[in-house]
C-alpha cells in the first residue's frame, strides 16, 4: 500500500516552516517578491516553491476567520497529470508503486510549452509550473529521496504542530477519521477532500472553497477558461508533436 500524507489545516497556525522546509531541501532559489497586503507569499506556487501556504480571510457575521491551505502535489492515485503526459511523451512522468509518489522527470524538459500547458490542464488542483529556463514540469515530489531511505517527508519533518503527517496509507486513513471526529465537535462542516483518490488528504475544517478555488477536484469547475481551451485542443496537437519528434 502506498503512503499517504494528512494534511490537517484546523492545527496550521501559518508559520510557514513546511514551506521553508521544502524549498531548503530541495536547495531551491528565492523568488523575487513583495508584501501583496496578504501573510501568503509568493503569490502562487511556481517553479522555487512546491509548497505554499495559501491564506484568504472573510467577513462572516461580523467575524474575521482565516484560512490557511499548506498546497501541494496531491499524488493521486490515478494521477491525470500523467495519463496526458503519456499522449506526448513515455516517462515524462512517472509513479513510484512502493511509495505512490508522482514524479516528474527530466524528459518533461522535452515537452513542448504547449504539451506542458495540457499537463498543466489535466491537473485538477491546479499544482504543476513550468520552468521556463530549464522547461522542466517542477511540483512536490514526496521528498522521494528522503521517504525511499525511510525518513520523513522535510515539510512533515519541521511541522511544529500535528498539521502535518505521513505514514502508510491505512494508518492516514484511520488517523484522518479520528481527527474528523474531533474536528466536527468544533467545527461542523469539517471535511476530508478527495481522500478516495488522493495521496495527500486534505482535512479542512469549513466549506473548501473558502480556503482556495482549487482546494477540491472539480471545485467551480477545476479549470479555468485556459485550461479548458488547452485541455479542447490538446487532442488535435498531440499527432502533430509526435511527427516532430519522429
Ligand atoms: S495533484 Fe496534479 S500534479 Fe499532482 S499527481 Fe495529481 S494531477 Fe498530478
Ligand atoms: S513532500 Fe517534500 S517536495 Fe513535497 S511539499 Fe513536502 S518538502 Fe516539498
Amino acid at each position: 500500500m502506498p503512503k499517504s500524507f494528512l494534511i490537517d489545516t484546523s492545527r496550521c497556525t501559518a508559520c510557514r516552516g513546511c514551506q521553508i522546509a521544502c524549498k531548503e531541501w530541495h536547495e531551491l532559489p528565492a523568488n523575487k517578491t513583495r508584501q501583496l497586503g496578504t501573510h501568503q507569499n509568493p503569490p502562487d506556487l511556481n517553479p522555487h516553491n512546491y509548497k505554499l501556504v495559501r491564506f484568504s480571510e472573510s467577513l462572516e457575521n461580523g467575524k474575521i476567520n482565516w484560512y490557511f491551505f499548506p498546497d501541494q502535489c496531491r499524488h493521486c492515485i490515478d494521477p491525470p497529470c500523467r495519463g496526458e503526459a503519456e499522449g506526448f511523451m513515455e516517462g515524462a512522468i512517472i509513479q513510484d508503486e512502493k511509495t505512490g509518489s508522482v514524479l516528474f522527470t527530466e524528459l518533461t524538459a522535452k515537452l513542448t510549452p504547449e504539451a506542458c500547458e495540457a499537463v498543466r490542464a489535466a491537473c485538477p488542483y491546479d499544482i504543476p509550473r513550468r520552468n521556463d529556463q530549464s522547461g522542466l514540469l517542477t511540483k512536490c515530489t514526496m521528498c522521494f529521496e528522503r521517504v525511499s531511505r525511510g525518513m520523513l517527508p522535510a515539510c512533515v519533518n519541521v511541522c511544529p504542530t500535528g498539521t502535518m503527517n505521513f505514514g502508510e496509507r491505512a494508518d492516514m486513513l484511520e488517523l484522518a477519521q479520528k481527527r474528523l471526529a474531533a474536528a466536527k465537535k468544533i467545527y461542523p462542516n469539517a471535511v476530508l477532500v478527495d481522500a478516495e483518490s488522493v495521496n495527500a488528504i486534505f482535512l479542512l475544517f469549513d466549506e473548501p472553497q473558502k480556503y482556495h478555488p482549487h482546494a477540491v477536484a472539480g471545485l467551480s469547475g477545476g479549470l479555468d477558461r485556459k485550461q479548458f481551451l488547452t485541455r479542447i485542443f490538446a487532442p488535435l496537437r498531440r499527432p502533430m508533436q509526435r511527427v516532430v519528434r519522429a
